[in-house]
């Protein structure tokens, strides 16, 4: 192998690695603290190597907390909608047909499509993305590329099938380049979520990735602390596990993700059992 091959390899494992670090932790580097090198020390001692740190309870030292005050239950007093006339609307079709023309951020003009989100508008389950990515922005469903046929596996171990849930992001619109979504698409663009949710009523609420659930949670937590717990948005049960594209960059996490799913779906037939 020539070295710029090899250099490449290295760049190409690299950029894996801190991409995987980002989906767990965020956009945090941890690095543990080494002593200073002695003058003698003529190699790098193995501890200053970047390695992530999975702290007792806060993985960011101090934001782990939800960034707005609580409610007595512990979780985040969410923002209010804002008024725009959208906010009236009384069922999916009307809110599509009112939000789809959307230019609010710069993601309004380089989208090929909406989308808006599909699925059984009586559904019990919501599943909730972070943004379209090529193949949704083409065809203006959320989840049709790899991704999300990986999804809809993962919805069928547990007995759900796609048509029965809806399925949606937290942007309506693609990223360039499947960048990550920005704050201030995020804050445009969240409010038509939260309307979904409050027109869907769904009994449970499926957050894949960090960023669907620290968007929707309105916290700073790793997806290492959100998964495996049950939240709380506006009074409906929410879970947080991985991202379908995370799964695909890392099938170390299938087994994890498993676990989540089948967490979820026991809290789901308790809920429909009326325990
Ligand atoms: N990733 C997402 O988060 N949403 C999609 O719709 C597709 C890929």
């Amino acid at each position: 192998m020539s070295l710029n091959e090899e250099l490449k390899n290295i760049l190409t494992d690299t950029e894996r690695f801190l991409k995987q670090q980002q989906e767990l932790y965020g956009d945090t580097i941890f690095t543990q603290k080494s002593e200073p090198l002695s003058a003698e020390s003529t190699q790098i001692p193995v501890s200053t190597k970047t390695v992530p740190v999975i702290p007792e309870i806060d993985l960011f030292g101090n934001s782990a907390a939800p960034i707005t005050s609580h409610h007595k239950s512990g979780e985040p007093i969410l923002p209010a909608f804002p008024n725009e006339s959208w906010t009236e609307t009384k069922n999916l079709e009307e809110l599509n047909n009112a939000i789809n023309t959307c230019m609010k951020c710069g993601l309004g003009k380089t989208r090929i499509k909406f989308v808006f989100g599909v699925g059984n508008p009586k559904a019990d389950v919501v599943v909730v993305g972070e943004a379209p990515g090529a193949d949704e922005d083409e065809k203006g469903e959320p989840f049709v590329g790899r991704a999300g046929q990986l999804l809809n596996k993962i919805l069928e171990a547990v007995q759900f099938k796609r048509e029965e849930v809806f399925i949606c992001n937290i942007l309506k619109c693609r990223p360039p380049n499947n960048r990550d979504p920005q704050t201030d698409e995020i804050d445009c663009c969240e409010p038509y979520l939260w309307k979904q949710l409050e027109i869907l009523k769904p009994k449970i609420i499926l957050c894949a990735g960090r960023i669907a659930g620290q968007s929707l949670l309105k916290t700073n937590s790793s997806l290492t602390l959100l998964r495996g717990k049950v939240h709380d948005y506006r009074g409906i049960p929410l879970m947080v596990t991985y991202h379908p594209a995370a799964l695909l960059r890392n099938p170390n996490w299938k087994r994890p993700c498993w676990e989540d799913m089948q967490q979820f779906r026991k809290l789901y037939d308790e809920m429909k059992a009326g325990k």
